[in-house]
């Protein structure tokens, strides 16, 4: 949909030779295949968060998809597009300040400077930056698969390790190769997490603002235990944060405030703040027990 690509066009950061055209690929499926739910790159933002699989089989997804941009963004968006997006860190956006992820080598402004919006794990002396999507949170939670093509080769990745911390390449996002496409995501077809689940996205406005903190969580029930809980942030790092150690110790256990609070502990365990945001960890705490709360 280009909606990332025009903002950054005008102001200079990117500045491609050519731009292809790409809209008329038979990529805008939803549909069941085999064992798999597959969603091609280009479907819309609003067609997916509308669709009745998603809505009935991945609220989760609807959910956090819904929380994201406005309605007009959300109608030209893609996919595709919404893993692709950049940064929103206000330094990668201005050319006249220094910033290692649009120019390598020029220091990371945000990290002495303005970084309230910034990462609390998986940061880098590179880059405290974070990704800035809705739609990845809750496909990082629901264990989906990218589908990549380069020539006539696909391969399948976990969504997981699509997107990268900066490390001492913060100017590379994902692990997308030069020459390859993103064909689709895959989610596993199935109704296990079809029933209690929120999204929560704590932000300085409520429509059209990125996420200070956000929090999908999933959770599997059997009366009052949980069987299985899926749980990841926004917000807080270079990529969607999946907050594993978290959903282990809830395993099996009751669906109680108590167990929420010491899971939102155990997430929020090694998190490293810089001079604005040492906010993050207390609201990242309550966002995960609000959405626990809510799903549960
Ligand atoms: Fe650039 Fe990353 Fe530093 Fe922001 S946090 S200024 S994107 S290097």
């Amino acid at each position: 949909g280009g909606t990332n690509l025009m903002d950054l066009m005008k102001r200079g950061v990117e500045t491609p030779d050519a731009i292809i055209d790409i809209t008329r690929l038979p990529l805008r499926q939803i549909e069941k295949r085999k064992n798999v739910v597959s969603i091609g790159a280009l479907v819309p933002n609003s067609e997916l968060s509308e669709h009745k699989i998603i809505t009935e089989q991945f609220p989760l997804l609807s959910l956090a998809m819904k929380a994201g941009a406005s309605p007009q963004l959300r109608n030209m968006a893609t996919v595709g597009g919404n893993m692709m997006q950049r940064t929103r860190c206000p330094y990668f956006y201005d050319t006249a300040l220094p910033c290692n992820k649009r120019t390598p080598g020029t220091g990371c402004g945000a990290a002495e400077g303005y970084n309230r919006m910034h990462a609390i794990f998986g940061a880098s002396d590179s880059c405290i930056a974070v990704h800035p999507s809705d739609m990845c949170v809750a496909l990082v939670a629901l264990d989906a698969t990218v589908q990549i093509q380069s020539g006539k080769t696909i391969r399948n990745i976990p969504f997981a390790e699509f997107h990268r911390l900066p490390g001492d390449k913060p100017e590379l996002d994902n692990t997308l190769q030069a020459g390859e496409i993103i064909l689709g995501i895959e989610l596993p077809d199935s109704n296990r997490f079809s029933s209690h689940n929120s999204y929560i996205k704590v932000r300085d406005r409520n429509s059209y603002a990125f996420a200070l903190v956000s929090v999908a969580a999933s959770l599997e029930k059997n009366g009052d235990i949980i069987k299985e809980a899926r749980l990841a942030m926004g917000g807080v790092a270079h990529k969607p944060w999946r907050l594993t150690a978290a959903e282990n110790f809830l395993k099996n256990k009751k669906a109680t405030e108590a167990n929420y609070i010491q899971a939102a502990e155990i997430a929020m365990q090694g998190a490293k703040t810089f001079q604005h945001n040492g906010f993050k960890v207390k609201l990242g705490k309550n966002a995960i027990v609000e959405a626990l709360m809510k799903a549960g």
